[in-house]
């Protein structure tokens, strides 16, 4: 039997962040992480949207003077990154180029895949835009699920070197060395989506407001009463509950987790975030990772990486990067990971180990 999950969780995130906006929460049904977007400030013009975009329901909040402005134009600017990047569109940037191999692309894609090419050299590969053609062989694209032989995957696993992708700076011209490659931003464009309406916030005056797109979440500012922003991290173990809140400002926090997406066949669950070693799921012995950073298309990027590194190499990448973001993971056997940049700000119930790298003692 094969079975689905996706739907529903979008549909509780927004239950849930229903129940924040009018205030009443009793027990919430959680699936995501959803930021508080109830701020206090009195006389301060408010806009909030909802919508469905990037296969992703999505809250756009902001308040200020130009509220409406921003949120609208924050709307079409999700609009056409999803034209431009998604691969379920056939006249998306993306699809030509992966349908002919070679494209000149906009800025935006361009830019897109600079940083997805730099977030593989610097997670060892990790993260792999070129991971595209191993998603339609397990069918996460046409939601015709199959669990590959070793050799399908191997053949396909040798296509996927990133120095095939050829750029060409000034021209923004891509072009792939190799028939048969194809990208995916599916690990990353969400991040730089809620990056992009933080800028047109900050363009419209805008400086207090938050994104979640779909769970993810980037907040501008801090709330309008000065307060800061309390974003809850999902628990992927239990839907009732969270794994801790934290108290932000000016971040991404954005998670990954194979209980997001996926599908079981005959009694074993094969989820989304493929290990580009294997070409199989990632099972490293995470349940989640949450990056907190000021940077969205990086939160994102590793947020996939560090979740198919597993535990030990996502505690040193962290180690070595400490002072690009913050991380949070929880393992297999619910040991609960929390790097020491957002140790006092971030509130759990859990027992929490603290990964230090020396820096801040
Ligand atoms: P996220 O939810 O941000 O972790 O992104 C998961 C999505 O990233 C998947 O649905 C794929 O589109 C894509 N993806 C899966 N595995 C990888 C990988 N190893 N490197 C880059 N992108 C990936
Ligand atoms: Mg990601």
């Amino acid at each position: 039997m094969i079975v689905m999950k996706k739907k529903m969780q979008y549909i509780n995130t927004i239950l849930f962040c229903i129940l924040l906006l009018t205030g009443c929460g009793t027990e919430t049904k959680q699936n995501k992480i959803e930021a508080e977007v109830k701020a206090t400030g009195e006389n301060i013009p408010s806009e909030t949207k909802e919508f469905f975009s990037m296969d992703t329901y999505m809250t756009v909040t902001a308040y200020g003077l130009n509220a409406k402005k921003a949120v609208e134009q924050a709307q079409s600017r999700v609009v056409q990154l999803d034209d431009r990047l998604s691969t379920g569109k056939e006249d998306s940037e993306v699809s030509k180029l992966n349908n002919t191999s070679r494209a000149k692309l906009s800025d935006d894609t361009f830019y897109l895949m600079n940083k997805a090419l730099e977030i593989c050299d610097t997670t060892d590969g990790a993260f792999n835009p070129a991971i595209y053609p191993l998603m339609e062989l397990w069918g996460f694209t046409t939601g015709e699920y199959k669990v590959p032989t070793k050799r399908e995957r191997y053949k396909l696993l040798a296509n996927m070197n990133p120095q095939n992708i050829k750029l060409h700076e000034n021209t923004n011209k891509v072009a792939f060395a190799n028939e048969g490659m194809k990208v995916d931003f599916g690990g990353i464009a969400k991040g730089y989506t809620s990056a992009e309406i933080m800028d047109i916030f900050r363009e419209n005056g805008i400086e207090s407001g938050m994104v979640s797109l779909g769970g993810n979440v980037q907040v501008l500012g801090s709330k309008t009463d000065g307060s800061l922003w309390r974003v809850a991290i999902q628990n992927p173990e239990t839907e009732k509950d969270y794994l801790g809140i934290l108290e932000i400002k000016d971040k991404a926090v954005i998670t990954s987790g194979g209980y997001e997406r996926y599908f079981e066949q005959n009694g074993k669950v094969y989820h989304h975030i493929l290990d580009p070693l294997t070409g199989e799921p990632a099972e490293n012995g995470l349940k989640s990772v949450t990056i907190v950073s000021e940077d969205g298309v990086l939160a994102d990027g590793l947020s996939t990486a560090l979740y198919v590194m597993g535990t030990e190499k996502a505690k040193k990448y962290w180690m070595n990067h400490s002072d690009d973001f913050d991380v949070v993971l929880l393992t297999e056997d619910e040991k609960l990971y929390v790097s020491e940049g957002i140790e006092t700000s971030f509130e759990t119930d859990y027992d929490v180990n603290i990964i230090r790298n020396g820096k801040l003692r």
